[in-house]
């Protein structure tokens, strides 16, 4: 029994919940109340501090155990809540997203307040294909990054040309005050005179290379080597290769595998799914299917006289799957069959005959010896009925081709 809930009910989870359902919870939470995604909702504000402050206490083993047996009174001695300012909160979660910029910038700059500047990493989905994957290819992409301007070593303008900024005395940030809720927050803004630069260049002392801006735009072609065997959502990484300015170190650039769906095969890890269509006689009697491999290689996969294929039988070709990687084994390739029957009318009476010397026997019919019977009739179902008796989309196309088959059965 724990003392309150509330904190459990602010990431709406129960009290018993684990560690990963607390981490999902506030994963969720936080994306929803960001205030960079809720930029003028106060309301959202509160409710991100509070998301993260709950996470803070329950993913503390500790802390979530004073919690649960004292409540928050137990917790307001060491290491009490900080409700501060925002803060805390962002520190958080740019620790819980993995630093500055976050994946794909998503939540734009996030606080990091000590240490070196780092300009934000670049995040690119590189969408590759199975084959790309299976047999590794490498990738050359242009690149559009900010880098130091050459002509003015990154100054913007000639020696003495640079003066500080009166508005902000050269910080490059004015503060001001919000009220939210019982709480006055003082927020920092960029100096709109110097654009945060804390500096000034009179027009005619600009450097014409950069307008004075310090940085220019340069294209770089980056070699991406796709290694055999890489798995969706792997990531690239080129470090330093971000956008450079002045102060500030350049940011990663990171590629971040896509794997796209494939038209013949399935793939978990390092297996490969396939479904084959085999025709009757070759379930029955034998013979070989054909599977266009991933390299082009076809494999021939001959089926032994003798060993019934079934209609979902799921086999094992070993080795054939994907390549591991930076490892020098493969995964396995899963066949999974279905049979395909003959249409109507493939053979003659005296042909089906056959069948009945070669065949199991018919089973006896089950019906007990003092029922009564009835005879009745099968029929095609109408395809008019069907619709009306089903919904969906998925069975109106069972539907459509009920309908051809039946159109077919009375042209003959
Ligand atoms: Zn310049
Ligand atoms: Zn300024």
């Amino acid at each position: 029994m724990v003392k309150e809930s509330k904190l459990y009910d602010v990431l709406g989870i129960s009290t018993d919940a684990n560690d990963s359902q607390i981490k999902k919870a506030y994963r969720v939470n936080a994306l929803k109340y960001h205030p960079d995604k809720n930029q003028h909702s106060p309301e959202a504000a509160e409710k991100f501090k509070d998301v993260s402050h709950a996470y803070e206490i329950l993913s503390d083993p500790q802390k979530r155990e004073i919690y649960d047996r004292y409540g928050e009174e137990g917790l307001s001695g060491a290491g009490g809540p900080d409700m501060g300012g925002m803060n805390g909160a962002e520190a958080l979660f740019s620790q819980f997203f993995g630093g500055a910029g976050g994946f794909g910038g998503m939540f734009g700059g996030g606080g990091r307040p000590a240490g070196p500047r780092r300009s934000r990493d670049i995040v690119h989905a590189l969408r590759v294909t199975l084959e790309d994957l299976y047999k590794g290819k490498v990738a050359k992409l242009a690149l559009t990054r900010t880098v130091t301007c050459q002509k003015c070593n990154g100054k913007g303008g000639k020696d003495g040309a640079v003066k500080k900024c009166s508005t902000c005395n050269g910080t490059g940030s004015v503060t001001f005050q919000r009220g939210m809720g019982h709480i006055i927050q003082q927020f920092q803004t960029v100096c709109h005179d110097c654009k945060g630069e804390g500096e000034i260049i009179r027009e005619k002392d600009r450097c014409k290379a950069c307008s004075g801006k310090k940085t220019v735009s340069e294209k770089k072609i980056l070699e991406v080597h796709i290694d055999k065997g890489m798995v969706n959502g792997q990531k690239i990484t080129f470090p330093e290769e971000g956008d450079q300015g002045p102060d500030l170190l350049p940011g990663d650039v990171i590629f971040v595998v896509d794997e796209q769906p494939h038209e013949r095969f399935t793939r978990k890890k390092d297996d490969l799914f396939y479904h084959a269509k085999i025709d009757l006689l070759t379930a029955l009697a034998g013979g070989s299917i054909a599977i266009q491999h991933l390299d082009n290689e076809w494999l021939r996969v001959d089926v032994i006289p003798g060993e019934t294929i079934h209609p979902g039988t799921v086999k094992v070709i070993e080795g054939r799957g994907m390549p591991s990687y930076r490892l020098h084994n493969f995964g396995n390739l899963y066949v999974e069959f279905e049979v395909e029957f003959p249409g109507n009318n493939f053979a003659t009476p005296e042909q089906l005959a056959l069948l009945e010397t070669v065949l199991p026997p018919r089973p006896p019919l089950n019906i007990p010896a003092d029922a009564m019977v009835d005879d009745v009739v099968l029929q095609d179902v109408d395809p008019m009925q069907q619709g009306r008796s089903r919904a969906g989309a998925e069975e109106e196309e069972d539907g459509e081709e009920g309908g051809a088959e039946r159109a077919q059965c009375t042209s003959q």
